[in-house]
């Protein structure tokens, strides 16, 4: 229940023990774990990106608890369904600012309402970097991946690219080579920026070849990915690679815009927690999911983060 006061920033009434912002793995289990122990939570679940970051795929194959698996919209709309059963109010919105160093943190959204909360969990995930292409997001899950642990096991025997040339594109190739038939590493520079150990594993492998000074230009396919254009960066000759795997492995950016400045960072801008907990440096302010992660950036383990803070929120509340 909302109530705008005049001549006031509208507010809703009460202090309510914990608010979750976002809507993936890591916060829906947040919820679910918070609801069951009556801290009655409030979730903001965004707008256009709710159920996060597999809204955008297919097959997810490596949840536990689905022997043939889930589509990954299925598994977030049962996420969310669980959540909801056990009590957990959900606003379709996205937050628009917090101020969390006082006792009673304040969320505001995107109409201006203010929402208040002894306890804050941040669970708003990780930006995968797209290329850019119009057919890009319309064939992820057909072929387009964004990550090689989820989906390497789909592209056996097939000829595969990966988009990239840091250290986790020369790794997510190198992994991809226990299934395709051929990697092909896309890189826009004539030489991998990957570290030397990494780029000699590389090099070394005969299953893995090289598109120096390269973009991908276009993405072909109308059901599935059947191909790629590759744009030369030096000449700007254009020519095809037929593909019928593509991953997109050019980094990610920590959806951290709420909270710069708010709560502390790495170099990298993941906000940073203390050991093994989900405490930020902000008492009563807890991170999960991949926005702390740089390392698994799965959806198994970002739940298992969302419990964590649920937990370490409740006792942080108790106290
Ligand atoms: P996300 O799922 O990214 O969710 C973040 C949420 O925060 C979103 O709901 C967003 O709307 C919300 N949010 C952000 N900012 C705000 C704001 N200001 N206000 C309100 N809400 C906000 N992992 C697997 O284990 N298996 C797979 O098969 C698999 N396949 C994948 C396929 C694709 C295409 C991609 C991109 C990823 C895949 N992953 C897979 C990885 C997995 O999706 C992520 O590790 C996982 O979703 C991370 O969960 P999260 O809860 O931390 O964040």
């Amino acid at each position: 229940t909302r109530h705008h006061h005049k001549g006031m920033c509208p507010l809703t009434s009460d202090v309510r023990n914990v608010i979750i912002i976002g809507s993936g793995p890591a916060g829906w289990t947040a919820a679910v774990y918070a609801a069951r122990a009556n801290l009655e939570p409030l979730m903001f679940e965004g707008s256009v990106t709710a159920g996060g970051a597999l809204m955008n795929t297919t097959e997810v194959e490596n949840f536990p608890g689905f022997r043939d698996g889930i589509m990954g919209p299925d598994l977030m709309e049962n996420m969310r369904a669980q959540a909801e059963r056990f009590g957990t109010e959900i606003i379709t919105d996205d937050v628009q600012s917090v101020r969390l160093e006082d006792d009673v943190k304040v969320v505001t959204d995107s109409e201006g309402t203010e929402h208040r909360a002894r306890a804050v969990i941040l669970a708003m995930g990780s930006a995968y970097r797209e290329l850019g292409l119009p057919d890009e997001k319309r064939l992820s899950g057909h072929g387009v991946s964004w990550c090689a642990t989820c989906d390497g096991f789909f592209f056996r025997d097939q000829d595969i690219a990966v988009v990239g040339g840091g250290d986790s594109a020369v790794e997510e190739a190198t992994f991809l080579t226990k299934f395709a038939r051929s990697v092909t590493i896309v890189h826009r520079r004539d030489e991998l920026r990957a570290s030397a150990i990494m780029a000699e594993r590389a090099h070394a492998n005969p299953k893995i070849r090289f598109a120096w000074n390269s973009v991908v230009d276009a993405i072909h396919g109308a059901d599935k990915l059947t191909g790629v254009t590759l744009r030369d960066t030096v000449t700007g000759e254009t020519r095809e690679l037929p593909v019928t795997g593509l991953f997109v492995a050019i980094g990610h950016d920590p959806r951290n815009e709420l909270v710069k400045g708010v709560v502390e960072l790495d170099a990298e801008g993941y906000v940073l927690v203390e050991g093994r907990s989900t405490r930020t440096n902000v008492p009563g302010v807890f991170a999960c999911g991949d926005l702390v992660d740089h390392t698994y950036r799965q959806a198994i383990t970002a739940a298992g983060s969302g419990c964590a803070a649920a937990l370490d929120a409740e006792r942080f509340l108790s106290h």
